[in-house]
C-alpha cells in the first residue's frame, strides 16, 4: 500500500461547471483500492450525481468544489464497497433450520421446500432483510442467486426488494432444465427456451423499475442442466451480453453425476459446451483438480469462494491458494444465510483469509489486503462491473463506507486493512453510500424501517416453518 497526502485525480474539466457538487467526503483516510492501492491520509472524495468527479488530498478537493452536503469523516478510514458475489437472499428465512445436514439433505429437507412454500410477500421480507445484512456489512454490491422458481411473481418481488434496499446488483435467474434421475425438483424443471425467455423479461422489468439492479443466469448446478441447455445459455450471453453465474464442484456429487450422464467431470464438460470465459463466474469450486484448475485460468474464468458456507455444510476446503498461483480472479461471498447462517461480508472477508492460512500452514499465503482485494476489486471484475465499482477513483460510481473504529473489538487503529479483514463488525458502519445515496448514517438505515422488517420476518418464518414441518423450536 502506498500513501500519498498530496495527490488528486479529477475530471479534467470543472464538473459540473459551475463547481457546485452534491456532496464531497472529507477528512477521511481514502483507502482507494486503485492499481497502486494509494491510501490518502486527510483525503476527500467528490461526487456529483453518484459517480467520484475527484479524489485527492482534503485541501485540494474541497478548495475546488463547493458541494451541497458535506459529510466529515473525522479521519476514519474510507473504503470502497465490499462486493458480495454469491448469496440466495430468500434463505434468511431458514437460518437456524436444518443444522448440522450435509448439502444434500440440506436442500432437500429445508431450503427447496422452504423455497416452494414461500409467497412472493414473504419473499419480498426475506430478502429484504438480508439486504439490510449486506449493507450493515459494508457490502454495496451483490450477486442474488435466485432458484428456479415458476412463479414470476417471485423474482419480481426479489428484484422489487433489492432496489427498494438501494443496493447495487445483479439477479441472476436460476436455471434448471433436467436431472430429476439425480434430485431436481421437478417443479423446477423447464424447457431452457422458457426460462430464458423469462431472463429476457426480467431484464426489461428491471430496466424500467430504474433502479441498480442488472439481470444474469444462475445455473443451478452439472447435474439440473441438459448439453442442449448448457449450449443454449452459452448461446444466449453471446446474443444479449447477460453474464452466467453457476455452482461448480460443490462436493464430489456434481463431478460423479457429470460423469455419469456425459463420461466427463463438471469443468472439462463446461469447457465442452464453451460455456467457460470472464462473464462465467462459478461459485464454490471446492473439489478442483490440478487440470480443472488450469482449465478455469486458460479460460479468464475468476471463481467465487464461499468459506463460511463451505465451513457449515462441511463441503471442503476450496485450494485457493494453487487458483490465485494460476492467475485465476478470485473473489468471496457469503452465499445464502442458510448456510452460513448470516449474510455478513465482514465475517466472510475474515474467514475466507484465515481457512486458506490453516489449509496451507502458511501465515502470509492470504496477507489482509489481499483479502480485501477480493472482496472489493476482484469481486467487481468477476462480475464485470470494475469500470463502475470496486475502487475509489474518479469516474467510478460513489459506492463507499466510512469505518469507525471506536468500538472495543477495533481499538486499537493501527492498520485500517488489517482491522477491517480481522477485528471488525457491522458495529463499524458509520456511513454507507450506494451511487452517491446514503444507505446507512451514523448506525442507522435511512431507507428502511430495520425494527418493523425484524419484527415481519421473525412472524412469517416461523408461520413458514411451521407450514413447510422445518423444524423450529419455537414451533
Ligand atoms: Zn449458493
Amino acid at each position: 500500500m502506498s500513501t500519498s497526502d498530496s495527490a488528486q485525480q479529477s475530471i479534467p474539466e470543472p464538473f459540473p461547471k459551475n463547481g457546485v457538487i452534491d456532496t464531497i467526503i472529507r477528512h477521511a483516510t481514502v483507502i482507494t483500492q486503485n492499481d497502486q492501492r494509494t491510501a490518502i491520509k486527510d483525503g476527500a472524495v467528490a461526487i456529483h450525481h453518484g459517480q467520484i468527479v475527484s479524489v485527492g488530498a482534503d485541501t485540494m478537493v474541497s478548495g475546488s468544489y463547493s458541494a451541497m452536503r458535506e459529510i466529515d469523516a473525522s479521519n476514519r478510514p474510507l473504503f470502497p464497497g465490499l462486493v458480495n458475489t454469491h448469496t440466495h437472499l430468500f434463505q434468511s428465512a431458514v437460518k437456524g433450520l436444518g443444522e448440522d445436514l450435509p448439502l444434500g439433505d440440506w436442500l432437500r429437507q429445508v431450503t427447496v421446500p422452504t423455497s416452494q412454500a414461500m409467497t412472493a410477500d414473504e419473499l419480498y421480507i426475506f430478502a429484504l432483510l438480508s439486504c439490510v445484512e449486506n449493507i450493515r456489512s459494508g457490502a454495496t454490491t451483490i450477486n442474488e442467486f435466485s432458484y428456479p422458481l415458476p412463479d414470476s411473481n417471485m423474482h419480481a418481488a426479489a428484484i422489487r426488494a433489492m432496489n427498494a434496499s438501494g443496493l447495487r446488483g445483479r439477479y441472476s435467474r436460476g436455471i434448471v432444465d433436467g436431472g430429476e434421475e439425480f434430485g431436481s425438483s421437478p417443479r423446477f424443471i423447464r424447457p431452457i427456451e422458457q426460462s430464458l425467455a423469462h431472463v429476457r423479461q426480467l431484464r426489461t422489468e428491471a430496466h424500467s423499475q430504474g433502479g441498480l439492479i442488472d439481470v444474469g443466469v444462475a445455473i443451478g448446478i452439472i447435474w439440473g442442466m441438459t448439453e442442449h441447455g448448457l449450449r443454449a445459455i452459452r448461446a444466449f450471453a453471446n446474443d444479449t451480453g447477460v453474464p452466467v453465474s453457476m455452482h461448480v464442484n460443490e462436493v464430489p456429487f456434481d463431478a460423479e453425476c457429470s460423469f455419469t450422464a456425459w463420461g466427463k467431470s463438471t469443468v472439462p464438460m463446461l469447457e465442452s459446451t464453451g460455456l467457460l470465459g470472464p462473464d462465467f463466474l462459478p461459485v464454490h469450486c471446492v473439489h478442483m483438480s490440478a487440470e480443472d484448475i488450469h482449465t478455469f485460468a486458460r479460460h479468464g474464468v475468476p471463481v467465487s469462494y464461499n468459506a463460511v458456507s463451505n465451513m457449515i455444510l462441511g463441503s471442503g476446503i476450496p485450494p485457493i491458494a494453487e487458483m490465485m498461483r494460476a492467475g485465476i480472479n478470485v473473489c468471496i461471498a457469503t452465499d445464502g444465510s442458510g448456510s452460513n447462517n448470516s449474510n455478513d461480508m465482514l465475517e466472510s472477508l475474515k474467514f475466507s483469509a484465515l481457512l486458506q492460512r490453516a489449509a496451507c500452514r502458511d501465515a502470509a499465503v492470504v496477507t489482509a489486503p489481499t483479502a480485501v482485494d477480493w472482496a472489493t476489486r476482484n469481486g467487481a471484475r468477476a462480475m464485470n462491473m470494475f469500470d463502475k465499482v470496486g475502487s475509489i477513483e474518479v469516474g467510478k460510481r460513489a459506492d463507499m463506507f466510512i469505518f469507525d473504529s471506536a468500538t472495543a473489538k477495533s481499538t486499537p487503529l493501527h492498520d485500517p486493512i488489517a482491522t477491517l479483514v480481522h477485528s471488525s463488525s457491522p458495529a463499524n458502519m458509520h456511513m454507507v453510500m450506494v451511487d452517491g445515496n446514503v444507505l446507512l448514517e451514523h448506525g442507522r438505515l435511512t431507507r428502511l424501517d430495520e425494527a418493523k422488517l425484524i419484527q415481519d420476518a421473525q412472524q412469517m418464518s416461523a408461520a413458514l416453518s411451521q407450514r413447510c414441518g422445518t423444524h423450529s423450536l419455537l414451533r
